[in-house]
């Protein structure tokens, strides 16, 4: 279990980038789920213990970790959002070098564990080919490998899934699906999908704040009855801005389509609509901006 009580970053500029952020992480896979800017890379930086909070405490497990830094380092994995280093080297040679510097030094055990980690994340054929010719979703199963490497019972993913296209995102998704139940996984991530498909309990994270947390489909529930949706004229959009609580609004076939969040029958048209993720994650947003 990872325990954050009340920790708060203030970059030397004056950033408030975490405001009081506790949060309670069991084991298994963990949405963090919030827009850029949110302040999800400090978070996942101060857990992974490279920048100390400016306040507040943080334990995994029986171990303090900005007292300790380093007993968490070695029970961590980490992927960060810029893992940018590509060099010319082979995904094994990599890795292997990843492994020394992890402190497993027999070679044997090396060799065992690089072996079976090029073969959990699909890498094996490709183990003698530049990284630097990688694609973007062979590059963070790289990633992957390299956070797996000393078997580390916090993984931290940061943002691992932008940039990558949806079968690669989806490959992605499945390894990290399989990595086990007894290991703490934090997937940071502005992508609503990621957390939908993957994660038991999640958390939304705005201007570095915890705005809601629960079980995706808890939070689905109770947003049940609230949703409502209205196909508009793309003109008529700013009259319902101003007149209705707007969630969100997409082109479906070149028509406006609107969500709103109303206790009671809004009347005008909108329909019920059974709510999703993106719906109470949007509807929470709106609702921290308004507050803001
Ligand atoms: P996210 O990962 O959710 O996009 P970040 O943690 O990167 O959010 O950023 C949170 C806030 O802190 C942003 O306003 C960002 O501009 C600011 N920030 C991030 N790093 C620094 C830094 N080194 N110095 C000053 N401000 C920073």
């Amino acid at each position: 279990m990872l325990d954050l009580h009340r920790v708060s970053h203030v970059y030397a500029n004056g950033t408030r980038a975490l405001d009081e952020v506790s949060l309670s992480i069991p084991h298994g896979m963990y949405g963090l789920l919030g827009p850029n800017g949110a302040g999800k890379s400090t978070l996942m930086r101060i857990v992974a213990t490279l920048q100390t909070p400016t306040r507040g405490s943080i334990r995994f497990d029986d171990i303090d970790i900005i007292a300790e830094p380093e007993k968490l380092r070695r029970r961590l994995g980490y992927l960060p959002q810029d893992f940018g280093v590509y060099p010319r080297v082979s995904a094994y040679e990599m890795l292997d070098h990843m492994a020394v510097l992890k402190g497993i030094v027999s070679p044997a055990d090396r060799r065992e564990t690089v072996e079976r980690l090029l073969n959990q994340v699909n890498l094996w054929p490709v183990r003698k080919k530049a990284l630097a010719g990688f694609s973007g979703g062979m590059r963070q199963r790289f990633g992957i490998a390299q956070a797996l490497i000393g078997d580390p019972d916090l993984i931290i993913v940061d943002e691992p899934t932008a940039g990558l296209d949806p079968e690669e995102r989806n490959r992605f998704l499945n390894l990290l699906a399989g990595i086990g139940e007894e290991v703490v996984v934090i997937l940071s991530t502005h992508i609503v999908e990621d957390v939908a498909d993957l994660c038991p309990r999640m958390a939304v994270f705005a201007a570095g704040r915890i705005r809601l947390e629960g079980a995706p489909l808890q939070l689905i529930e109770a947003s049940r009855g609230r949703i409502w949706k209205k196909t508009i004229e793309r003109k008529a959009f700013d009259s319902y801005r101003d007149r209705y609580e707007l969630i969100s609004s997409r082109l479906v076939a070149g028509r406006t389509v609107i969500h709103v969040l109303s206790d009671g029958d809004p009347g005008n048209g909108f329909i019920p609509v059974e709510g999703d993720l993106e719906d109470v994650y949007f509807s929470t947003l709106a609702h921290s901006r308004r507050a803001a």
